[in-house]
């Protein structure tokens, strides 16, 4: 079990909650969009958000993000080891950063002992397009070695400066390397794992590369924090994100539609009652399962696990509860009927 790091008071690792992360978007110089965007995601669930600090003028921006949100904030440096100095002056959560590119260990060592004055964590690791190139030459390509080698390496120029509030991660763009490599790092160290699958695109692709390459190394155990990447609105890398840990069983995240896939038995439009459903549900915050059938028969048996459910055709629709028949409706009251019995529940 990996061990447990605080990002101010939100803990990561152990048997803490999967926590879910996003970065904003928009730049730090554009503070009134940054603040609007943060306070969106945190709205939709998202328990702590990174930043691009590119300057001192960013960093400096840090304290009026802070004051609109609750969540903490991690300073993403690419550029200059000066940046993660400036975004801890100003009150910064953790850092990540990938010391290997920073250049001159001394200033390694001056970032790590401004973390250490603080105790922030630093979050460091690889992507599959930064490995570096004596660990492809020695690995032969970009492989769960090298990338699992690579990461390592930078742990330990951490802790040589003997600070171990440490957070890692490997991502991939390949859903396998990407599930390969975090079961080797998992096995090579006990730091907590922020997971992702990196550059994962953008509609199906993006949620079909994220679903499976973070979802499979939760199922294991493996992994502490997510990130879900995708070519989209950083909204909606939160709802996917808060989604695959409630899919998991994991964390809630309201309600939750069962359909079945409809076929030549189904006598109702059921992808629109479903999606009219979907739109009426939004925004109620309860842990329930609600349960679209498109047939009587087998309905209510092959959804038991709702905790209400509704199955159509020929104009009726009979409610159902843990798969027990408890009323028929007309088909036209589905929503009607389904508000009240969540508003009782
Ligand atoms: Fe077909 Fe009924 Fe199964 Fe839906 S629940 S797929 S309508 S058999």
């Amino acid at each position: 079990m990996s061990k447990i790091v605080k990002i101010r008071d939100i803990e990561i690792g152990g048997k803490s909650n999967i926590t879910v992360q996003s970065m904003l978007n928009v730049s730090m110089s554009d503070i009134e969009k940054a603040i609007l965007q943060a306070i969106r995601l945190e709205q939709l669930g998202c328990d702590i958000i990174r930043v691009s600090i590119d300057s001192e003028d960013d960093a400096r921006l840090i304290p009026r993000l802070k004051e609109a949100i609750n969540m903490p904030i991690v300073a993403d440096i690419q550029f200059g080891y000066i940046n993660a100095i400036h975004a801890i002056d100003n009150g910064v959560d953790a850092i990540r950063i990938n010391p290997c590119y920073i250049g001159e260990e001394k200033h390694v060592q001056e970032v790590v002992e401004a973390c250490k004055k603080k105790n922030l964590p630093i979050r460091v690791g690889v992507n599959s397009g930064s490995v570096k190139k004596e660990f492809i030459d020695k690995y032969l390509g970009v492989n769960k070695f090298s990338l699992v080698e690579s990461c390592l390496e930078q742990v330990k120029l951490i802790e040589k400066y003997d600070y171990y509030n440490i957070v890692v991660s490997i991502k991939s763009t390949n859903v396998k390397t990407n599930y390969e490599a975090n079961k080797e790092l998992s096995s090579r160290c006990d730091y907590p794992i922020h997971l992702g699958q990196t550059e994962s695109g953008s509609d199906e692709d993006g949620l079909i590369k994220s679903a499976m390459g973070i979802g499979s190394l939760l199922l294991e155990g493996i992994g502490d924090t997510i990130r879900v990447s995708l070519t989209e609105h950083p909204a909606r890398e939160v709802i996917t994100g808060r989604k695959i840990l409630q899919y998991l069983d994991m964390r809630p995240y309201g309600i939750e539609v069962i359909s079945c896939p409809t076929c030549g038995r189904t006598k109702v439009d059921l992808i629109s009652i479903v999606s009219d459903v979907k739109r009426e549900l939004k925004g109620i915050n309860k842990d329930i399962k609600v349960a679209i059938m498109g047939c009587a028969v087998n309905g209510p048996g092959e959804a038991r696990e709702a905790d209400i459910g509704f199955a159509s055709g020929n104009g009726e629709a009979i409610m159902f509860k843990k798969g027990e028949i408890v009323k028929k409706i007309k088909e036209d009251e589905i929503i009607k009927v389904l508000l009240e019995e969540i508003e009782k529940m």
